[in-house]
């Protein structure tokens, strides 16, 4: 298990087309935690078809990868339609985001509206100007057109001072200015693990969770997704579960999962920060704390909002 200090939970958020599902993939194929064989080509975001083959369907779609130690756990967000106030719901489990932006269309109105949710919910952003390779690439304005949408938002002083990163995620290419990088996405995972913060989570504390997302999965029912905000979390561990309306309830978590590379992976035991999915819960909706019986702590409810339509 990981300590805090060695986890990273972040969103890629984007305008549609501006290359996030090309860059997981690339960040995936040189994270090296793939099994030797492991067809690579799969798209990751798109794995529809992989996780129907699996029974599995979840609304955001989570990946893992590992870096020099420090797990990076990446959360997807809906790419041009919010439904239900995911995008929130999402930045309340990450604590940074990396900001994709095409390094010839600059911000677009998704990116705005995306990049509102990190930043009000705190959120530091690591700029990713995307398709340098792009013959008509204009990264210095791309920068400054991305700049004054952070100012614009409202950014704090200490969120405009962002770093940036360039990048062509379709060659696997990375660096920290427009005419030098690498032939690896090193750069990238360097500022990942530099500039975002672990999480603030306490794991000696008891077990405490928010049901932020939810899946389902035909042979095993609901899942509920969250970050584990304090304490340990274990297959077959008696918890409460607690209600927005302040009624509780006993529980018993039937298994624990977490993520690996496109995989979510059964664990005995998931340790405070990550992120994680159990089943056996039942009826646990949206929001509702998992806790421990002993000692529950129930979190401030989040908001959900009635699923919606948002064309930006
Ligand atoms: P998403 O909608 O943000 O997930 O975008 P995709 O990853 O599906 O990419 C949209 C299109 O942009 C695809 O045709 C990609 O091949 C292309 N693309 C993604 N990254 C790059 C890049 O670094 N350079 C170039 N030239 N094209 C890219």
């Amino acid at each position: 298990m990981k300590q805090p200090s060695q986890i990273r939970n972040i969103a890629i958020i984007a305008h549609v087309d501006h290359g996030k599902t090309t860059l997981v993939d690339a960040m995936l194929k040189q994270s090296r935690i793939f099994r030797e064989n492991q067809q690579v080509a799969e798209r990751v975001m798109d794995s529809n078809e992989l996780e129907r083959e699996r029974g599995i369907t979840i609304l955001s779609k989570n990946t893992a990868i590992e870096y020099k130690g420090i797990k990076i756990n990446i959360v997807d967000t809906p790419g041009h339609a919010d439904f239900g106030g995911e995008v929130e719901r999402v930045m309340n489990m990450v604590d940074g985001v990396l900001l994709l932006v095409d390094a010839v269309e600059g911000p677009m109105p998704q990116t705005r509206f995306v990049l509102r949710k990190a930043l009000e919910r705190g959120h530091k952003a690591i700029v990713v100007v995307n398709k340098i390779d792009r013959p008509n690439a204009r990264p210095d304005e791309v920068v400054n057109e991305t700049f004054d949408l952070f100012v614009d938002l409202g950014a704090t002083d200490e969120q405009a001072d962002f770093s940036v990163i360039y990048a062509s995620a379709i060659k696997g290419w990375a660096g920290t200015e427009p005419d030098r990088l690498a032939d690896t996405l090193e750069p990238l995972f360097e500022r990942i693990v530099a500039d975002l913060p672990a999480p603030d989570v306490d794991p000696s504390g008891p077990t405490q969770l928010q049901a932020t997302l939810m899946g389902y999965d035909e042979y095993k029912g609901k899942i509920v997704i969250g970050r584990l905000n304090s304490g340990t979390i274990r297959r077959n561990q008696n918890v409460l579960w607690m209600r927005a309306d302040g009624t509780s309830q006993p529980l018993k978590v039937a298994q624990v999962f977490t993520h690996r590379g496109l995989n979510r992976i059964e664990v005995e035991e998931a340790a405070a920060g990550d992120i994680i999915a159990l089943t056996g819960l039942g009826d646990v909706g949206i929001g509702d704390t998992i806790a421990d019986p002993d000692d529950p702590r129930p979190l401030p409810p989040i908001k959900v909002e009635e699923p919606t339509l948002r064309v930006t």
